[in-house]
């Protein structure tokens, strides 16, 4: 279970995140959507350190941080943190002078200690679960933003992590190819991965979350269910920002 509470973050004078609760359940889907600027991104990448919070805590795969002074907060607990996370980023972040399969190796080589044996064998599992086995020896320039991204969730995938964290996953690509990575989500998804998700894609999202949560400025406007979120929201703002995108 994931339970993050009254979180906030600032940068210098701006405040981002102004009080932040989620609960998501083992296996659960959580998608995170609102307009430009509303804290998204910085919520999400909370959820592995790679923002540290100001204020709040975080609990994750049995391990609770606080951050009353997040200058306590050690190297170590943010290295076994993010250990528990893996995460796709909207420009994919793949190494570029590793092959495909050197890509999805490395995390479980350097991370995770695995021999280069064991660390191949799951890594063409993975690459076969993803479509992309035939692409192993390629280089990330060779192959389309599709398949990039889709490299970059077996690689995210490869060290077992609790959840998995998505920033836009198919902002950067065109359109033609944003369907083969959605369908890779809703895979894991259906196989009961735990995911967080922040994505523009609201059909992808109504079919995908368990939950969805609606921030604006810093705070969850809305949070329920797709049916809830997208089809009943209870507050004036949340249906004017779904109006303005169907
Ligand atoms: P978008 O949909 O446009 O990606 P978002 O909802 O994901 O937006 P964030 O990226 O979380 O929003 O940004 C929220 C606010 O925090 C914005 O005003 C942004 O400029 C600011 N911000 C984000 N990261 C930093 C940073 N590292 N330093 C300073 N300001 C930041």
């Amino acid at each position: 279970m994931i339970e993050i509470l009254d979180l906030h973050k600032s940068f210098g004078a701006l405040k981002v995140l102004k009080g932040i609760n989620v609960k998501l359940e083992h296996g659960k889907v959580l998608v995170i959507i609102g307009p430009s600027g509303s804290g998204k991104t910085t919520l999400l990448r909370c959820f592995n350190l790679l923002e540290v919070p100001d204020q709040g805590s975080i609990e994750l795969g049995g391990m609770k941080l606080n951050f009353t002074d997040s200058k306590k907060i050690s190297q170590n607990n943010v290295v076994t943190l993010r250990q528990k996370t893996g995460m796709v980023f909207q420009s994919y972040n793949l190494f570029p002078h590793m092959t495909v399969l050197g890509n999805v190796m490395e995390g479980q080589i350097t991370v995770q200690k695995r021999s280069k044996v064991e660390a191949r064998k799951r890594a063409m599992v993975l690459l076969e679960k993803v479509g992309l086995a035939d692409k192993s020896d390629s280089y990330p320039h060779q192959l389309s933003g599709g398949q990039q991204q889709r490299v970059a969730i077996a690689r995210a995938m490869a060290v077992e992590p609790e959840v998995l964290l998505f920033d836009e996953p198919t902002s950067a690509l065109d359109p033609e190819l944003v369907g083969e990575v959605l369908k890779v989500m809703k895979q894991l998804a259906a196989e009961g991965m735990t995911m967080v998700i922040v994505t523009h894609e609201m059909k992808f999202a109504a079919d995908v979350a368990d939950k969805i949560i609606l921030m604006e400025d810093g705070h969850i406007l809305e949070e329920g269910t797709p049916v809830e979120v997208l089809e009943h929201p209870k507050s004036t703002r949340a249906r004017q920002f779904l109006n303005r995108l169907s």
